[in-house]
């Protein structure tokens, strides 16, 4: 079975990732194959470079991610441009990866699957890990260059969160639960979905 995985930043998604990865699930990771697209030789660059010019390119081939997270913030036409560069490579890859896996199941790891619309067609089902906004805004600044200007700005540009349980298969409300807790839910979620072995807490 192939599901996809999404939730605001800050929701606890990488960690859900994690226990699902244990339970035997395959993750693909659709950030991680968005950021080979776009190290020094990655298959997304040459369009990259083609298009916005090679300001956009670092020294070793890489995109330059600060500047081009400031186009894309100020220049909605510019972050569509760089989204139909990378979201097909991102889709291809990503369809790949699930098929050379060999796990019961296939765990697409999105952080945008709300807002893309892209994902839905090709999952059996949603899983959404939620939690409020102020736990969002907590955890992200606890992380080191997150400034509460960056918090905000990214929770803008994210869906509500009524549109992402509005979306959702399955919810998981991360809010004041023990990480013991949360496993424990990701586990029998995963059993449920066709992993068999249950490792031992
Ligand atoms: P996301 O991938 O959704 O941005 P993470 O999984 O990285 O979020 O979680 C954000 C932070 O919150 C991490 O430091 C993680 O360890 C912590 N966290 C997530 N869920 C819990 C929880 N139930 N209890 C304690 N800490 C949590």
């Amino acid at each position: 079975m192939r599901i996809g995985l999404t939730g605001g930043i800050g929701s606890g998604k990488s960690t859900v990732a994690g226990f699902l990865r244990e339970a035997g699930a395959a993750i693909v990771d659709t950030d991680v194959i968005s950021r080979a697209l776009t190290t020094p030789g990655g298959a997304a660059m040459p369009a990259i470079a083609q298009q916005f010019g090679v300001e956009f390119v670092t020294a070793d081939g890489a995109l330059d991610r600060d500047r081009m997270r400031a186009l894309a913030f100020s220049d909605t036409a510019a972050k569509r441009r760089l989204e139909a560069i990378l979201h097909p490579l991102i889709t291809a890859e990503a369809l790949t990866q699930a098929e050379a896996a060999r796990a019961p199941l296939v765990v697409f790891d999105v952080p945008l699957l709300v807002e893309s619309g892209r994902w839905r067609p090709r999952v059996a089902r949603v899983l959404v890990i939620d939690c409020t906004v102020e736990t969002q805004r907590a955890r992200v600044l606890q992380r080191p260059g997150w400034t509460p200007e960056r918090v905000e700005g990214a929770l803008a540009a994210q869906a509500t969160r009524e549109a992402r349980r509005a979306a959702a298969d399955a919810v998981i409300l991360n809010d004041g639960l023990p990480l013991a807790a949360l496993r424990s839910e990701v586990m029998s979620l995963a059993a449920r979905w066709g992993c068999e072995t249950m490792t031992t807490p």
